[in-house]
């Protein structure tokens, strides 16, 4: 069960590696984790002041100097994209991991009153920014000597549940984006595509979604990380267009 996977202190040396919704929950726990095991992260996210935050945390930690991309990706065209994976690509000249973990929950709400404005934005940040970030960084992933891609879904994007609306939606669309890249890759690139269900997972989009539980009943980001470190290390060189559920099924 890769979820236990023990990773070596130095798994991530040298790479580096995008992290999206970069500033809170699971994305913050994730760069954090990756710095911590030698990679120099890219910090991309809505909050500069909580991005801010990470980076000190990783400087105060002794890890690698990261580097901060303030991106609303709700707000975000192919000309945002095109511009990032300039500054990445003159900064770094490659790209080793792109973690897409940014998401907007959007309404818990039936269909038939779900409103057309909200179900529009959960789907270009969830959805349309992931495809416009891969499309743009796939040359610099090429670059590396074996890129990670790992998207993030959900049991949602798995099996439709009531009123969880354009998030549940989203969730299928992150699956199919990363199979169809998969199958596009397999056999002809080093880049790897895979994703994740984090499972629940206490931040605050999850008290958002379950107001009454007790947070601290939920797993901490933290436990989650081995799926993490897995899939951004070289020990899954050759894994492609699967899914892992970071809890165990
Ligand atoms: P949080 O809401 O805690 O964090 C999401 C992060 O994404 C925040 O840092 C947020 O920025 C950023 N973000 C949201 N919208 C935008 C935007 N328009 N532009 C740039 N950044 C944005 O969520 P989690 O950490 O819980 O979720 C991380 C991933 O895991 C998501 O893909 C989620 O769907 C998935 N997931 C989570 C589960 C859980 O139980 N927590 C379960 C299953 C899946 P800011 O801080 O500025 O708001």
């Amino acid at each position: 069960f890769i979820g236990e996977y023990k990773a070596p202190q130095d798994l991530l040396k040298g790479k580096v590696i995008l992290v999206t919704g970069a500033g809170d929950g699971i994305g913050k726990t994730a760069a954090k984790t990756f710095a911590a095991h030698g990679a120099t992260v890219i910090l991309l996210g809505r909050t500069t002041a909580k991005l801010e935050m990470v980076y000190d945390e990783i400087e105060a930690a002794g890890g690698p100097q990261p580097a901060i991309f303030p991106m609303d990706l709700n707000e975000a065209r192919i000309e945002t994209f095109e511009h990032f994976a300039e500054a990445v690509d003159q900064e770094f000249g490659r790209l080793d991991g792109l973690l897409h973990n940014a998401s907007l929950l959007g309404q818990r709400t039936p269909i038939a009153n779900y409103h057309f404005g909200t179900w529009q934005q959960v789907m270009q940040v969830n959805v349309n920014a992931a495809f416009g970030l891969t499309k743009t960084l796939l040359p610099l992933l090429e670059k590396s000597e074996a890129g990670s891609i790992v998207f993030t879904s959900s049991s949602v994007g798995l099996k439709g549940r009531a009123y969880w609306g354009a998030y549940s939606v989203s969730k299928f669309a992150t699956e199919g984006l990363m199979q169809v890249l998969a199958d596009e890759l397999d056999g002809v690139s080093n880049v790897r595509a895979n994703s994740i269900n984090p499972g629940a997972t206490r931040t605050n989009m999850r008290a958002a979604a379950y107001p009454a539980e007790d947070p601290q009943t939920v797993t901490a980001p933290e436990a989650i990380m081995p799926t993490y470190l897995y899939l951004m290390g070289d020990d899954s060189r050759g894994v492609s267009g699967k899914q892992f559920n970071a809890q165990g099924s």
